[in-house]
């Protein structure tokens, strides 16, 4: 329950994929795991380059979190300038983020070229500062962003209450890169275009084991095999059945409600210039509107779990702090998702053996990131040349106390909300 069935995003989505049954022996250069923006955005590079692919998924295309997000197409990751350096070092940090600056651009010109059916609408995004300190962080953000060339702009609580329609907010950062898109609609665009580019993409087909001998790998599945001389693992959260090279991430889920269409005059209240946007609480919120002008709200937690009646019932109350105007509109599909955090926020690529690569750890970021990390994954197998990949490759990665800091996070989550549902 909660999960990608009840999303709106499956109810409103606009493209198809044509699935190929996978049936037998199959052989090509690049086998991918995992139907979701990494995983797409490999299979659709490597059919452009002329190499064969066939991507296998375990369930549908955009089943895992790509087909349940927010849709905020960001620059850049969660984490400022500065801290990327720190982690990676001056060098391989410049690199990402310049590579992630240009991510939003990266899915627009995708969409565009692919005549994808997803809602695109590249209006910028604006991170609200929800108190004193969160503008703070804005400021402190906006000159490092600044610093780096990024068009963003800080703006003042009046200038962010004509823009959201919300009088509860101290400031925004604006960024004119980003933009919002239809999430489940965009990843099966691509893979719509992976196939029209030559792709085999396999649905309903999970990978069962994979090995490697004598130079190729075999991957299999309940209905055929697939050899391959490289892989390309992109299962992120949602790695299932596959008990090999687990990648390892706190799990943080997050929750989003929609309203129905709004009226226009309530439309025209709310996000009139379509940015979507997230606040600076630590227990973050965001809100976007979709094509029909419905209002998304969402924020951390886990309705799948004890704490849904605490976040379903600040959520109602949030909506109505926010636009009071909205007090009255009944919520309607009410979907989560799983995000793959890494402690330092940073994506990670492993080198799983020979030719072949796991990638995952998007840490909340990943429509942007997932679509430039696929890309260069496949471009780096395909020739074979490491230093194309956006972060270098480890042998391997290890996360600790993940059971614990995800139940940290649950119950932060729902106390929070059951506080603030309540006072
Ligand atoms: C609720 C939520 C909100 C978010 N909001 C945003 C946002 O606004 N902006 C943003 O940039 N990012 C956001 N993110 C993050 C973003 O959605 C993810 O980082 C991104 O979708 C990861 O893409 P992926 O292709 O790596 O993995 P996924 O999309 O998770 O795809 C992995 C796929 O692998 C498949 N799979 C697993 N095991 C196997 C197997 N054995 N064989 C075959 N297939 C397998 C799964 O079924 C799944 O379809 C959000 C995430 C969530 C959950």
């Amino acid at each position: 329950m909660s999960g990608y069935d009840q999303s709106l995003w499956l109810k409103t989505c606009q493209e198809h994929v044509e699935s190929r049954p996978l049936t037998g022996d199959l052989t090509v250069d690049l086998a991918v795991i995992g139907g979701g923006y990494t995983g797409c955005s490999a299979a659709l590079t490597a059919a452009q380059a002329g190499a064969s692919v066939c991507l296998l998924e375990a369930q549908e295309i955009g089943h895992g979190g790509s087909g349940r997000n927010v849709g905020l197409a960001n620059a850049g990751l969660w984490l400022p300038p500065e801290d990327i350096r720190q982690h990676l070092g001056r060098e391989a940090g410049d690199r990402l983020i310049d590579l992630l600056a240009a991510a939003p651009g990266d899915v627009f010109d995708l969409i565009e070229n692919h005549d994808i059916n997803c809602e695109p609408v590249r209006n910028g995004t604006l991170h609200c500062a929800h108190s004193a300190k969160g503008l703070r962080d804005l400021q402190a953000r906006h000159t490092q962003l600044s610093a780096t060339g990024a068009p963003v702009e800080l703006l003042s609580a009046s200038q962010t209450e004509q823009r959201t329609g919300s009088a509860t907010f101290q400031g925004a950062l604006f960024d004119p890169r980003a933009g919002t898109i239809q999430p489940l609609s965009y990843v099966r665009g691509l893979a719509r275009a992976a196939a029209e580019a030559g792709a085999c993409i396999a649905t309903q087909n999970p990978v069962q084991s994979i090995q490697h001998n004598d130079g190729v790998w075999t991957l299999k599945t309940d209905h055929g095999t697939v050899r391959a001389k490289s892989v390309i693992q992109a299962t992120n959260a949602y790695h299932q059945w596959l008990q090999a090279s687990v990648p390892e991430y706190v799990p943080v889920y997050y929750f989003q409600f929609s309203t129905a269409p709004l009226s226009d005059n309530l439309r025209a209240s709310i996000l009139s210039g379509g940015e979507g946007c997230w606040d600076t609480g630590l227990i973050m919120t965001s809100f976007r509107m979709d094509a029909e002008g419905r209002l998304i709200l969402g924020a951390m937690g886990d309705l799948g779990q004890a704490g849904r009646a605490a976040h379903t019932a600040w959520i109602r109350r949030k909506l109505s702090e926010l636009f009071p105007q909205l007090a009255d509109q009944r919520l309607i599909e009410g979907w989560h998702g799983r995000i793959a955090m890494t402690s330092d926020h940073i994506p990670k690529i492993t080198q799983i053996g020979p030719g072949a690569l796991s990638v995952h750890g998007y840490s909340g970021r990943g429509i942007g990131p997932g679509t430039v990390f696929g890309r260069l994954a496949a471009e780096s197998l395909l020739r074979d040349d490491p230093s194309l990949l956006p972060v270098p490759a480890v042998p391997e990665y290890h996360e600790s106390w993940t059971g614990l800091r995800r139940a940290y996070f649950e119950t932060g989550a729902a106390l929070t909300h059951f506080v603030k549902a309540r006072f």
